[in-house]
């Protein structure tokens, strides 16, 4: 039986690269050849051995929630991808008929699996999933943007929607990992005005050459004063917390001006916030947003061609699967914005 090689996180830091026989579809299903997937946060939490989602049996599956490829098989039942469509793959693979997969949410269904985490990832040679789970991208898109295109870009351009982004707003984004870079270039193409925070110093450089209008270490004595000054008026019309820290939650709010809405996408256990003083009263609307559903994809990219959003920038870093021992030490410590898994 023919082989591919596979990266699994058992935990505790250990990375192993395993040969694995190459998945057969099922009628309905496809086999995609990985051409990219990038590394995430939520990684992490399984190099670590805590995973966000699935638990313990989380380290049993192949990594890699984030891949793009090209559909080299596909069962006898799939009549819309064919070979040598170039494809991204959503990462949350539901039953199909209940509401929440009907409204392109597969993530709230109550029968969900999760790439990487409870099913099989694309951090591998190949990758089998149900057709629906593809998402198909132009010929002019790299893989690297292609698989940047879902849980980097896609979160945050449906957080930038949902905080309501136009030409009259002045948006906080808290934390810029990854996340929050992507935030940056979807924040700035729905024409918001955009103050980027991060204690660390080139994560603000990095922010400020993507278009960033004002970037500010948030441990500054005066970083209140210099978010109130840009934001003008009553405060920022919006926020976007990528931190998970609650120095940010409440800085955002405090920040925030009435009717602002605020978005939470930074993983966080537990925050502590005055709600009296910083939503009640200011009318703010405060949520959380995660990934994005099947039916922003369409206007996801649209927004990245006709404002010419370059994702691979945000790629600092690419690696060989070979070499995925460095390449989660790297993204470990920081050392990288998106890491990227390249064949
Ligand atoms: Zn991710
Ligand atoms: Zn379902």
């Amino acid at each position: 039986m023919a082989k591919m090689n596979a990266v699994f996180l058992p935990g505790n830091k250990q990375v192993e690269i395993r040969s694995v026989a190459i998945p057969q579809p099922g009628p309905d299903e496809v086999l995609v050849e990985i051409k990219a997937s990038c590394i995430c946060r939520s990684d992490l939490s399984l190099y670590y051995g805590n995973a966000v989602v699935g638990g313990e049996a989380a380290g049993a599956c192949i990594t890699g929630h984030e891949p793009a490829g090209v559909v080299v098989k596909t069962g006898e039942a799939v009549n819309e991808f064919a070979p040598g469509d170039r494809v991204a793959v959503y990462l949350a693979v539901g039953c199909g008929v209940c509401k929440h997969c009907r409204s392109g949410h597969h993530y709230l269904c109550a029968k969900w699996r999760c790439l990487g985490f409870t099913a099989d990832g694309g951090n591998a040679d190949f990758l089998k999933v149900p057709a629906r789970n593809l998402l198909k991208t132009p010929d002019g898109m790299s893989h690297i943007a292609a698989a940047i295109s879902t849980d980097a870009f896609g979160t945050l351009y449906s957080a930038c929607r949902k905080v309501g982004i136009d030409g009259a707003s002045a948006v906080g984004i808290w934390g810029l990992g990854p996340m929050g870079s992507a935030g940056v270039l979807a924040a700035k193409a729905m024409g918001g005005r955009v103050v980027a925070l991060d204690p660390i110093a080139e994560r603000r450089a990095f922010a400020k050459k993507l278009g960033a209008d004002l970037v500010i270490d948030p441990l500054a004595d005066d970083a209140m004063d210099q978010v109130r000054e840009f934001a003008g008026d009553e405060g920022l019309t919006g926020a976007i917390d990528c931190s998970g820290q609650s120095a940010a939650h409440n800085m955002a709010l405090d920040a925030a001006a009435p009717f602002a809405r605020i978005a939470m996408v930074g993983e966080a256990a537990e925050t502590t916030i005055k709600p009296s003083d910083q939503m009640i009263r200011k009318q703010l609307t405060v949520f959380g947003s995660w990934y994005f559903g099947m039916d922003e994809y369409e206007d996801i990219l649209a927004l990245i061609s006709r404002h010419g959003i370059d994702l691979e920038r945000l790629a600092t870093h690419t690696f060989d699967l070979q070499d995925a021992e460095r390449a989660f030490r790297m993204f470990d410590q920081r050392e990288t914005e998106k890491a990227v898994f390249v064949r």
